[in-house]
């Protein structure tokens, strides 16, 4: 399956203009395109990660200088015969040419007889539909791992126009839809790169690395809107371990990207995801949740990028080298290779929130889809605890819950149980800006509620109309900014006063009550199983 799909992939990409080293060009951005990852000669995966896009220049420098190599990893090597600065640029690019299909089918990628079933189906509707293979697979000690689903896809039409035709596949036949992007031509042009008298031209792409073992290598103007620091716009200088590669994204523009090992690029990514002052049991279990959500994403993500993850907020937080803490670091060390896997096979869906305020969330009750057996909300104590959280005894959840793990420790003060005041016309403004029909707000009211009473559905009631609004994000923006949906709220006089536990979804590992059972002396493997039910550990590598 998974020879066929990279055949495919070879195929799609071979109208390339007929220049000069285009084959071996082609062959190079395959490799980047591709969504499998190699291993390291120490054993571990190999990431590509986006630093930045869209660039008509790029500059990189490092302590006692850079090695070009054209080709990447033991091709051949050329320095710069003065200083250690490299200016990229770019010469004839021409942009990909990219298409939107229609995802009208998700299923098993050996579900041979259900795949001849869909298309069958969508060939009688009118489609010529096709199928495309997402995720990885990648075998370590016996083990396989495998991420790929097959998409059943129809109606291939000009990037952008896909968000419109899949609503009204939708609509028309009464399914799901989502829209996948596929790139029926890569981008080309020459990069070139410049340093002192040295000039190095290569089709597609050119890789640099440290000329001295253990310098990182400085990439100059990298947004800082990305990797971690959402709040701040402008641009930074960043380090980077391992190699950096300047090749073309989809407008032809320039793209650097960070070729750097598993245990780096978790090293510079856990200290974001948990204070690195928590016991290391808490981190230990982090760091194995964090591995597990990296391995999980390679390949089902970024499908027309030449990077396998990409570098802002919903692709994974990294900001490259400095960003390392030592004792964040030890515990990634300490848990080299261990994943977490279901026990019917395959990776956890990794979900983790700050605090889930004394109950856990169910993933299809945030987020929709099906229910996912390691993803089930439950009381966040050592035994007992309220099943299912009501309308009926919220009240006395709200007054209680000093016996759950995340009720402890002075991090968690503010997001286990918090208050907020929101005046009658504000509710008014901030709900007008998407609900302007429901004029000044009266009432609110929870109309469906998770296990954990996490608001599912809210009914907003105002002197011009109604509005039912979902999603546990969207909900808890619309009304201000709340920790969670996981509230009731009174109206007193002309004000509102929301009461409520915990601080984001619930679903999964419950982050402030890892760090209470570690400090209760509960090891990771009894946090991992207490947050991911019917998972065990696994050392992959
Ligand atoms: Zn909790």
């Amino acid at each position: 399956m998974i020879r066929r799909a990279l055949f495919a992939l070879v195929l799609v990409c071979a109208p390339t203009a007929a220049v000069g080293d285009e084959t071996s060009a082609t062959d190079k951005l395959r490799i980047l395109y591709s969504t499998r990852f190699t291993f390291t000669d120490d054993g571990l995966p190999l990431v590509t990660v986006e630093i930045m896009s869209g660039r008509s220049d790029i500059h990189l420098r490092a302590r006692g200088g850079l090695t070009v190599r054209p080709d990447g990893a033991g091709g051949s090597a050329i320095e710069s015969d003065g200083g250690e600065a490299w200016t990229i640029t770019v010469e004839g690019a021409r942009p990909a040419v990219l298409q939107d299909w229609t995802v009208v089918e998700t299923l098993a990628p050996d579900d041979a007889t259900g795949v001849t079933a869909a298309l069958a189906r969508w060939k009688g509707r009118g489609f010529e539909p096709r199928t495309f293979e997402i995720g990885t697979v990648f075998g370590v000690d016996g083990e396989v791992i495998d991420t790929r689903e097959l998409r059943i896809a129809v109606e291939p039409v000009a990037a952008g126009k896909g968000g419109a035709r899949s609503a009204e596949i939708a609509r028309r036949f009464g399914v799901a839809t989502s829209v996948q992007q596929d790139m029926v031509r890569r981008p080309s042009g020459t990069i070139v790169a410049r340093s002192g008298t040295t000039t190095i031209r290569n089709p597609a792409v050119l890789w640099f690395q440290p000329r001295r073992a253990g310098e990182t290598i400085a990439v100059a103007d990298v947004p800082t809107g990305t990797g971690g620091s959402q709040l701040e716009t402008g641009t930074e200088d960043r380090r980077y371990w391992g190699a950096v590669y300047v090749t073309l994204d989809h407008d032809g523009a320039l793209v650097a990207a960070n070729a750097v090992s598993e245990d780096k690029l978790l090293a510079g990514l856990v200290p974001a995801e948990m204070y690195p002052d928590a016991p290391p049991a808490a981190l230990a279990a982090q760091a194995i949740a964090a591995r597990t959500e990296l391995l999980q994403k390679i390949g089902r993500r970024n499908l027309t990028d030449p990077f396998l993850l990409c570098s802002t907020q919903q692709c994974q937080v990294y900001a490259g080298a400095g960003k390392e803490d030592p004792r964040t670091t030890r515990a990634i060390e300490a848990t080299r290779g261990m994943v977490l896997l279901r026990d019917g096979g395959g990776l956890v869906d990794i979900r983790y929130s700050a605090s889930c305020g004394g109950h856990g969330e169910d993933n299809d009750a945030i987020w929709g889809g099906e229910p996912d057996p390691s993803l089930r909300g439950r009381s966040d104590t050592q035994a007992g605890g309220m099943s299912r959280i009501t309308d009926d005894n919220l009240e006395a959840f709200l007054d209680g819950g000093g016996d759950a793990w995340c009720a402890k420790g002075k991090q968690g003060k503010g997001k286990f149980r918090w208050t907020e005041t929101v005046t009658a016309s504000e509710l008014t403004t901030r709900v007008a800006t998407e609900y302007p029909e429901v004029g000044r707000v009266k009432q609110l009211s929870a109309r469906q509620r998770g296990v954990s009473g996490r608001i599912g559905v809210l009914a907003i009631r105002g002197d011009k109309g109604n509005v039912e609004v979902t999603g546990d994000l969207h909900i808890r923006r619309l009304l201000g900014g709340l920790k969670s949906t996981l509230f009731e709220v009174k109206r007193e006089g002309e004000r509102f006063v929301f009461r409520g536990a915990g601080f984001g979804h619930g679903v999964g590992m419950c982050q402030l009550g890892a760090i209470g059972m570690a400090t209760a002396g509960r090891p990771h493997e009894q946090i991992l199983a207490h947050y991911y039910r019917g998972s065990h550990l696994h050392r992959l590598y």
